[in-house]
């Protein structure tokens, strides 16, 4: 479980998050759902301590993310972005490979690792040893998901990962994250402000405006049967 606790965050003047408290529960898929500069990004990468709150706590089952080691915490946590950033000069494997190997594994347990989760994310192995260009935008993305996932972390942080991608992919996305976080029993945190992929997605959405203020959360049938307002209404389009 991931608890925010009156998570804050100022840069000078600005106030990303002004007082975010909420609970990721694990083995679920928790979306952060929110209009352009409400803080998203912001939460999620309080995460893995690549933002520091300038307020309040981020807790991992229990234990405040301030007191680890930034580095072995991001090594435990994947991260995926819409900006894949895949080496260019390096194959889709070695692309993978090479995350499990930093992290530690023997080149084995890393090749291994590397080609069973290339497979989970469905790249075919007639692949593996392309280079990034030459694969599809979708399919570039699965291999950033593949290469999070090499160091086998429970925890899984999405930032608008498939925005640059297709609408048609981006729904075969989706379907397939559902089913790999089952077969992993993965906590994701997705950020996405397209209402569509939150409900498609979330086992609980959580409805930011401003400053990561709170709308509403709940489950996708919550919200949408009963929205507490007309930012909610608005936001998912009801
Ligand atoms: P979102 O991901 O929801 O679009 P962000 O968390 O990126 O929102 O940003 C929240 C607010 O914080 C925005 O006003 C943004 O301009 C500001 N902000 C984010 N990162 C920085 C930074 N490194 N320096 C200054 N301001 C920032
Ligand atoms: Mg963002």
């Amino acid at each position: 479980m991931i608890e925010f606790r009156n998570a804050a965050k100022s840069y000078g003047n600005v106030v990303a998050l002004r007082d975010f408290s909420a609970i990721v529960p694990s083995r679920t898929i928790t979306v952060l759902m929110g209009l352009s500069g409400s803080g998203k990004t912001t939460a999620i990468r309080m995460v893995n301590k690549m933002v520091l709150p300038t307020g309040g706590q981020v807790l991992i089952d229990g234990v405040d993310v301030a007191t680890l080691d930034a580095v072995p915490l991001r090594r435990s946590i994947g991260y995926v972005m819409q900006d894949v950033g895949l080496l260019p000069h390096k194959t889709v494997l070695q692309n993978v490979v090479l995350i499990a190997v930093i992290a530690g594994q023997t080149r084995d347990d890393a090749e291994h690792n590397a080609r069973t989760m290339l497979s989970l994310v469905g790249i075919d192995p007639a692949s593996f040893d392309r280079f990034p260009s030459q694969l599809s935008g979708g399919q570039q993305q699965r291999v950033g998901v593949a290469r999070a996932l090499a160091t086998k972390p429970n925890i899984l942080l999405m930032d608008e990962p498939f925005g640059a991608v297709d609408p048609i992919v981006r729904e075969e996305l989706q379907v397939e994250l559902c089913r790999i976080q089952r077969e992993l029993s993965l906590t994701i945190l997705f950020v996405t402000h397209d209402r569509t992929e939150a409900l498609n997605i979330a086992d609980q959405i959580i409805v930011m405006s401003d400053a990561g203020n709170i709308e509403q959360s709940g489950s996708p049938q919550e919200l949408t049967a009963e929205p507490a307002n007309d930012f909610v209404r608005k936001i998912l389009g009801l």
